[in-house]
């Protein structure tokens, strides 16, 4: 069976993994903060060059991409430093988003093609809600600031997912079944149904690259500028995070586990990495991946429940993993006691008893909110402020601690409050960078594109004001996203959010 890797993309691939050569220091010149930005911004654009670029000479990820050459006059007047040492990237351009947003001739449940092929059903709008918040709100305040720069990500090819995906189990995902029980057997079924023609299947994996891509680039990058004037410590990829794909089978709407490779890239290059998730499922394929690996502890607090999938994360796991099972109804205040004192125990238990991490990837799903559709009634009862209170905790704690973070996303089936979540977390990982920056977030989302989404509240928070909006409805789209149903905004909403449409708020970049 052929394993050919999908067509060309419209954006730029890794180099494959294979054969790793050394990792080559950052030139450490000085310079101005200007002229270092944009090199960064030249060597991952989305648009062609407008000079050669350099053909890359090794095939190792931390060579990417490289940066231009830096000016051989000797500067007149010394450089100003940089007031941001901790700077953060956003894995983001318009391809990728175009990409996250695809896909697909089935479902959601697996049914049949539906009035909008080439969508995935299950993430709906929420990619393109975040990009719309991001760019035109809040973004341009942050870069401003010099706390964030958005990468444009490169796509990963086959090899880089064999490095913990089976090689049958891709062939199925890339050129369909061969055997009338592959689907059932590599679980590409009903959330994670296979489309049935070669474009679907194409697609599906064009998306995967991307995807996975994302989360290796982002990787690539933190090891590349963690030195320098203007270091770069945390790397976002709100794409990233399906955690729940296994070596040789799809689950919970994830198909190729993007952070155990993401994993691999940072214990390979940083040493011991621990991952933490938030998302209010097991991250069972994490956790599996990495069972027999004391370089890799796994946190992961979740719902656990009779039923409630994926039925994993009761009690400990192997070489360490600690699960921290948690019933319905949390909410934002109880969260953060449990979260904070148990990451911190677990920090300083292995810093006092074996060997302190190196580097820290954090899993945020949106899913833990109150009212998720697809959770539903019985999961938590958590709050944007909630967390991104946690994203701050971590990004405050890797800087004391100098680990660089990665943040990857999750679930979230509430398109507008997972972009609201995202965004948010986004200034919150920006804390590094600047403390106090989140709490300069102003409440109210300015006019723009998709502003009619958010009401009635149009707050960038859910809260107590959000709750009674999307409460009353949980039972119904839950019902509605299980059987099938596309979960399209509700024309009465954009229609209220017309009507108050009246001033916007700006994200005051004083500090
Ligand atoms: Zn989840």
């Amino acid at each position: 069976m052929s394993t050919s890797v999908a067509p060309p993309s419209p954006h730029d691939t890794l180099p494959p993994p294979q054969n790793p050569s050394p990792s080559k220091k950052i030139k450490n010149t000085p310079q101005t903060n200007d002229d270092d930005e944009k090199k960064e911004e030249d060597s991952t654009s989305d648009s062609t060059p407008t000079t050669p670029t350099p053909t890359p000479t090794s095939d190792s990820l931390a060579n990417l991409p490289k940066p231009a050459p830096t000016t051989t006059i000797a500067p007149t007047i010394a450089p100003k430093p940089s007031p941001v040492l901790n700077r953060c990237i956003i894995m983001f351009s318009p391809n990728y988003v175009n990409s996250l947003t695809f896909l697909g001739n089935r479902r959601g449940d697996g049914s049949r093609t539906d009035p909008t092929p080439n969508r995935l059903t299950i993430h709906g709008d929420r990619d393109i809600l975040l990009a719309s918040l991001l760019n035109e709100y809040l973004l341009p305040p942050l870069q401003k600031m010099g706390l964030i720069v958005p990468v444009s990500p490169k796509m990963c090819n086959l090899n880089h997912m064999l490095k913990f995906h089976k090689k049958e189990y891709l062939d199925v995902l890339q050129n369909g079944p061969t055997n009338p029980s592959d689907l059932e057997d590599y679980n590409l079924v009903d959330d994670c149904a296979l489309p049935e023609t070669a474009e679907g299947r194409q697609q599906l994996f064009r998306y995967l690259q991307s995807m996975a891509g994302a989360s290796l680039h982002a990787v690539a990058m933190l090891q590349k500028f963690s030195s320098g004037v203007k270091k770069t410590t945390t790397a976002i990829n709100w794409g990233g995070g399906r955690h729940h794909a296994k070596a040789n089978s799809a689950g919970g709407f994830c198909y190729v586990n993007d952070a155990v490779l993401a994993l691999h890239g940072m214990r390979q290059k940083f040493g011991k990495t621990i991952y933490v998730d938030i998302d209010i499922h097991h991250c069972d394929g994490v956790e599996e991946a990495f069972e027999n690996d004391d370089k890799v502890v796994t946190l992961s607090f979740h719902k656990y429940d009779m039923g409630f999938f994926p039925g994993t994360g009761e009690s400990v796991g192997k070489k360490g993993k600690v699960n921290v099972p948690l019933p319905g109804g949390v909410t934002d205040d109880m969260f953060k006691l449990v979260f904070e004192s148990g990451l911190e125990r677990i920090i300083t238990a292995h810093a006092e008893h074996s060997s302190p991490f190196s580097a820290f990837c954090l899993a945020v799903g949106a899913d833990g909110l109150y009212g998720d559709p697809i959770v539903g009634l019985d999961g938590w009862s958590l709050s944007t402020r909630g967390l991104a209170e946690s994203v701050r905790f971590v990004s405050l704690l890797c800087k004391r601690l100098k680990m660089p973070l990665l943040i990857l996303g999750g679930g979230g089936y509430k398109d507008v409050n997972a972009a609201r979540t995202f965004g948010v977390c986004t200034v919150a990982a920006c804390e590094a960078g600047r403390e106090g920056v989140l709490s300069r977030l102003p409440d109210r989302i300015p006019d723009h594109e998709y502003f009619p989404r958010y009401g009635p509240s149009f707050s960038i928070h859910t809260d107590e004001t959000t709750k009674g909006d999307y409460g009353s409805e949980v039972g119904r789209r839950g019902r509605r996203v299980w059987a099938g149903v596309e979960v399209r905004h509700h024309e009465d909403e954009a229609q209220r959010g017309a009507k108050r449409r009246a001033g916007s708020s700006v994200f005051d970049v004083t500090m």
